[in-house]
């Protein structure tokens, strides 16, 4: 601060003459501007202190922000396992223990405890309860679900033990060798004709392959059917019992009569592409109780479960129909 200089005309000797400041203004001067300086001090470190925080206070907002990430991370991780793990049980229910003729889990021993909604509220008292009560609950709807599963797993073996001839005659392989598969055409569903252009429902699966191809029975039974039909060209279909039934379409050979019996792996016809086809593959159809279920369900002797969700993702992304 530079220092004011005062001068008073002094009309005696018609001189201007300084004027130094008392001593009470002077001290008075010094007070007001320390007191100045620590209301301005005091100002600004409020200031920083209340919308900056300190370095340590910066430092825990800091790792709290990456806590609740990592948080929202776990959250996510969380549900894609227990859709992965619901799934599983779906399959479980709906696949397996149909093909076993077992009654599917009940809903109240796969979320057995669930109900209690005080279950958590040891939790409340923590900070950010909800989601923690969340979390855990998710982790522990896991915990329940794998203990489960892994529980009707061991049934389901055990029942495969015991029913060795009726396995034989559920379809379960593939209807092509892997290595002589060109590629998954199209999959079980919705699709668009291939001809006609229109929508309509795809009862089978299409496996792209070369003429000739080997084309094998995916399980024991009796060919009910070796001949010409409409739509399918030349047609195998095999009776495998326990209400099973399979057909393999647009063929450009037979290798089977009807009336004959076959065992699963044997060669019945070679690919083709006869009938309403647009170029050579095999349709392949799995019927139970007369209604058509996804084949892709169907190949659970001889894929691993990546390959499993691998044909699943084929399957669902493969829209071009071949018929
Ligand atoms: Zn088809």
């Amino acid at each position: 601060m530079s220092k004011k200089v005062f001068y008073r005309y002094n009309p005696a000797n018609d001189k201007y003459e300084r004027v130094y400041p008392s001593r009470r203004s002077r001290i008075w001067g010094i007070a007001r501007n320390t007191f100045m300086g620590i209301v301005i001090s005091a100002a600004l470190f409020s200031i920083i202190y209340y919308w900056i925080g300190t370095p340590a206070e910066q430092r825990l907002r800091e790792e709290n922000e990456q806590l609740n990430t990592q948080l929202d991370i776990l959250n996510r991780r969380l549900d894609a396992s227990l859709g992965v793990m619901n799934d599983i049980s779906e399959r479980d229910d709906n696949f397996y223990r149909v093909i076993m003729g077992t009654e599917r889990v009940s809903r109240a021993k796969r979320y057995a405890g669930f109900e209690n909604e005080n279950r958590y509220n040891h939790l409340n008292t923590l900070h950010d309860a909800e989601l923690i009560k969340n979390l855990t609950r998710k982790m522990d709807m896991l915990d329940r679900q794998l203990y489960v599963q892994i529980k009707s797993f061991d049934e389901l073996q055990k029942l495969a033990e015991t029913n060795k001839d009726r396995i034989r005659h559920i379809p379960s392989i593939q209807p092509i060798a892997q290595k002589h598969m060109r590629k998954m055409a199209s999959g079980y569903g919705t699709r668009r004709d291939p001809i006609y252009g229109t929508r309509k429902f795809h009862e089978g699966l299409d496996f792209a392959a070369d003429k000739g191809t080997p084309v094998y029975a995916t399980a024991d039974g009796k060919v009910v059917n070796a001949s010409w039909e409409s739509g399918y060209g030349n047609l195998v279909e095999i009776d495998h019992g326990y209400g099973y039934v399979t057909r393999y379409a647009h063929l450009s050979k037979f290798k089977v009569k009807e009336g004959q019996t076959v065992k699963r792996g044997d060669l019945i016809a070679e690919t083709g592409n006869t009938g309403k086809s647009t170029g050579p593959h095999l349709h392949y159809e799995v019927r139970y109780n007369g209604a058509p279920q996804n084949p892709i369900n169907y190949y659970f002797m001889d894929i691993t479960p990546e390959q499993y969700n691998q044909l699943i993702l084929e399957a669902e992304n493969a829209g071009h129909v071949m018929d």
